[in-house]
């Protein structure tokens, strides 16, 4: 199937081309038609999937094909609602390359940057807007944005929207809206408060469902090191020292964690940049600028940070922390190995993350493999003390230098290496057991 043969106008087959997009992407495929036709439309897919063409494109055409008289003030007549910047951002980019050779205008609404660029934005007029919710009602709050002409509604990872707490945000939202009109609304999970809300917003849906969501980590390449907290910082040193890892993503649970990461990093002379909530939008997009453009090899990330992130062919990712809720693993992991790319994905599990592996393991259907012969392996096997505050002037064990245990010529632990680094399954180890309660702590050592 070709583009072509979805009847994408040729303005826009242009810009495709332009944008190598060879052919569509399944969701693609199968979302475009019924957008076209004008239909609502529930999308379950994540990102990395296309859902971002697969809606933008069918509005753009439909847009762009209704006649505008001349001189006609610009109305706003689709919206399109994320929960992150980052996203939105991104979302403005997709839409404007692929919508370059036709004269529709997009603005952009999202808090933490200046209110005044975006009014003139919407003074100038714009046909397609891309908004968080947060913003968007402070605009609206303040009457400087018009959303009754709104015909296509978007709602992009609408569960990200809730979880974030955009719920009330959102229902006022749409509350101000057309009631005739197109809704499109994703999601990449569906709890229940998702299926309440596709139920009273959407008319006869046509249903997309992409890859559940267990069944799209199989092209990416995963293993996991199982290592003590104190030693992950080392452990991450030293799998940096491989060339092979061009660009790395490397998740953590905290924004304290994220900066923690990087500046150790950093010491270690590996370019790292973090990016979290508390990061200004200036620093968060300049970090991101750095880390597409090849300048910083690593980018620490929290999960909400990350989640607008968008970055083609990013070779790892790397779970320093590994999630509490096992759709996150999914979602993390799903940003390498995109649009055909094989990617490779490494995760870091300390023992108090053990029983977080196997719900993982459970929802993916199938054992991360081990890597068991690593410098750093395992040996704090009970659940951590609770937290004294630590004393001034007592550290953590300070990162070594990754070269020095690579010196060895044993350290292993890259996509490349992981044959001749011992990838087992990871059900049978010691370690595994004693998640179960059955293993004595060990003093077990890498073995030389
Ligand atoms: P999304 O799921 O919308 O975040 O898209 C994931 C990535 O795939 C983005 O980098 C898109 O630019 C890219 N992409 C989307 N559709 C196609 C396509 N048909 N061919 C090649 N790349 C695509």
């Amino acid at each position: 199937m070709t583009f072509q043969d979805l009847q994408i106008a040729p303005a826009i087959l242009k810009a495709l081309r332009e944008e190598q997009y060879t052919k569509p992407t399944p969701i693609q495929e199968q979302a475009i038609p019924s957008v076209l036709a004008g239909r609502d439309l529930f999308g379950c897919a994540q990102t990395g999937t296309g859902k971002t063409a697969a809606f933008a494109l069918p509005i753009i055409q439909r847009l762009s094909e209704q006649p505008v008289k001349p001189n006609a003030p610009r109305r706003i007549r689709s919206l399109i609602l994320t929960p992150t910047r980052e996203l939105a951002i991104q979302i403005d980019d997709n839409i404007r390359a692929y919508g370059r050779y036709t004269s529709l205008r997009s603005a952009v609404i999202v808090g933490g940057v200046s209110q005044r660029a975006q009014e003139q934005a919407l003074e100038r007029g714009a046909d397609i807007v891309i908004a968080t919710p947060g913003r968007l009602i402070d605009l609206m709050n303040q009457s400087v944005v018009d959303l009754r002409h709104v015909q296509i509604l978007v709602l992009d990872e609408a569960d990200r929207m809730l979880d974030m707490g955009f719920i009330h945000d959102m229902k006022k939202i749409i509350a101000k809206l057309p009631t005739e009109r197109q809704t499109l609304f994703f999601s990449a999970t569906m709890p229940p408060e998702i299926a309440k809300l596709v139920q009273s917003l959407l008319v006869n849906p046509v249903k997309v469902e992409i890859t559940p969501v267990s069944s799209t980590v199989d092209r990416i390449q995963q293993s996991v090191y199982l290592v003590d907290k104190e030693n992950k910082l080392n452990l991450l040193n030293l799998l940096l020292q491989d060339p092979s890892i061009d660009s790395a993503l490397v998740f953590t649970r905290t924004k304290h964690g994220a900066d923690r990461v990087a500046k150790g990093l950093t010491k270690a002379k590996i370019t790292a940049q973090a990016i979290h909530g508390d990061k200004s939008q200036n620093a968060r997009q300049a970090a991101l600028n750095n880390f597409k453009s090849g300048a910083t090899r690593v980018l620490v990330a929290t999960d909400i940070a990350a989640r607008g992130i968008d970055i083609e062919e990013l070779s790892h990712v790397i779970n320093y922390n590994l999630p509490n809720i096992p759709e996150t693993y999914v979602h993390r992991i799903g940003r390498t190995g995109r649009a055909g790319h094989s990617g490779v994905a490494i995760s870091f599990c300390e023992y108090e993350e053990l029983p977080y592996l196997k719900d993982i393991e459970k929802l993916i259907k199938k054992t991360v493999p081990q890597v068991k012969d690593h410098p750093y392996p395992m040996v704090n096997m009970a659940p951590a003390p609770k937290q004294e505050p630590t004393p001034q002037g007592r550290r953590a064990a300070k990162p070594v230098v990754a070269g020095k245990a690579a010196a060895t010529g044993k350290a292993e632990g890259s996509s490349k290496s992981e044959g001749s680094a011992k990838v087992e399954g990871a059900g049978k180890t010691p370690v595994m057991q004693s998640a179960q309660g059955q293993a004595k702590p060990s003093n077990r050592r890498w073995r030389r």
